[in-house]
């Protein structure tokens, strides 16, 4: 196993405090009434940053001893993590680069560039970056932070799940959306510490869902990539997995897959009936329920993860369309 204890959680929130927002935890009118059931909605969405992956971001820096501090902080991710790590460091007043492929559209460097970090421009895929982040962690003795398979971003993402106990004490079932597991792992290993009988849904995209496939074949496996609404849950969970696939493997009770339509109808009920802006891997709880997909025993809380969705991705799938 990992060796992480829920003592790591508490450790991660006493370090992250000053840093993230605890945050809403709503209750949710129309899917209780549709439930039959207590339906929660637990809006990481509003984190700053928008999504939960400052919690891991900021304690894996705050972990750092000043030596390792010192000398910066690396990471390639066009994404959410890449976002949180760079608002974290400024925070922290460490110094983070972020690699990116020359493909990256310019906004999405000058958002990062936007908060704080440097930005570094290599090669033509998310791979040359990575090597790149390698490249300059090995060199400049930089502290290479990975998206989700690492003690401190896992425990940092715990603190959630500590939240969800203290905000919803009888919680019966969490959804927790499911790529590489930092934050069904954290989520995880907080509640079911905390009550094992607590029952853990883990949700993913059908389109290239690397963790089910690698649970289902008892080992780490690559998937094809294929476009999908819930892009933040795109990517591999990487084959020298350490950390993630063991955790979720041992504290997962079910996964569940989402076509592109459930998805989508997610986002809209999150819009229309929750007044929210979720994206695509956010939606992913929402869009479970209302496939009738987990059985109604409440009460019911449903982790929405994050709010950074194309704009027009989002008129569009307001309007009808699951693409
Ligand atoms: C990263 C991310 C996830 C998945 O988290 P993992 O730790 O990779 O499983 C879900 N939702 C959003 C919004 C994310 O950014």
């Amino acid at each position: 196993m990992s060796g992480l204890q829920l003592n790591d959680v508490y450790l991660a929130r006493q370090r992250i405090a000053s840093l993230v927002r605890v945050t809403p935890m709503d209750p949710s009118p129309s899917l209780s009434k549709q439930l039959g059931v207590p339906v929660y909605l637990k809006l990481e969405s509003q984190q700053i940053t928008g999504s939960f992956k400052l919690r891991g971001a900021s304690n894996a820096i705050a972990q750092l001893s000043t030596g390792q501090r010192a000398k910066g902080v690396v990471a390639a991710s066009t994404g959410n993590h890449g976002r949180a790590l760079a608002y974290a460091a400024s925070q922290l007043n460490v110094k983070a680069t972020i690699c990116l492929s020359q493909l990256v559209p310019p906004n999405k460097v000058q958002a990062i560039r936007d908060l704080g970090a440097e930005v570094c421009i290599i090669g033509r895929s998310q791979d040359d970056a990575q090597r790149q982040a390698e490249r300059i962690a090995g060199e400049q003795g930089a502290a290479l932070l990975p998206p989700f398979d690492h003690p401190a971003i896992i425990a940092g993402q715990g603190t959630l799940g500590l939240e969800i106990i203290e905000q919803v004490p009888d919680v019966a079932q969490v959804l927790v959306p499911l790529s590489g597991g930092g934050l069904f792992a954290g989520v995880a290993l907080a509640l079911k510490s905390a009550n094992p009988n607590i029952r853990l849904h883990g949700i993913s995209m059908q389109r290239g869902a690397a963790m089910h496939a690698s649970l289902q074949a008892g080992q780490p496996m690559e998937v094809e990539e294929l476009p999908t609404l819930a892009d933040s849950l795109g990517g591999g969970i990487g084959l020298d997995n350490q950390y993630t696939f063991a955790m979720t493997r041992d504290l997962c009770d079910q996964v569940h897959l989402l076509d592109e339509a459930s998805i989508a109808n997610g986002i809209r009920h999150a819009y229309f009936q929750e007044r929210q802006v979720v994206e695509g891997a956010a939606a992913v709880g929402i869009g479970a329920l209302l496939d009738g997909l987990i059985e109604p025993r409440g009460p019911i809380v449903v982790v929405v993860s994050g709010r950074n969705v194309d704009l027009e991705q989002h008129l569009r799938v307001l309007a009808g369309a699951n693409q």
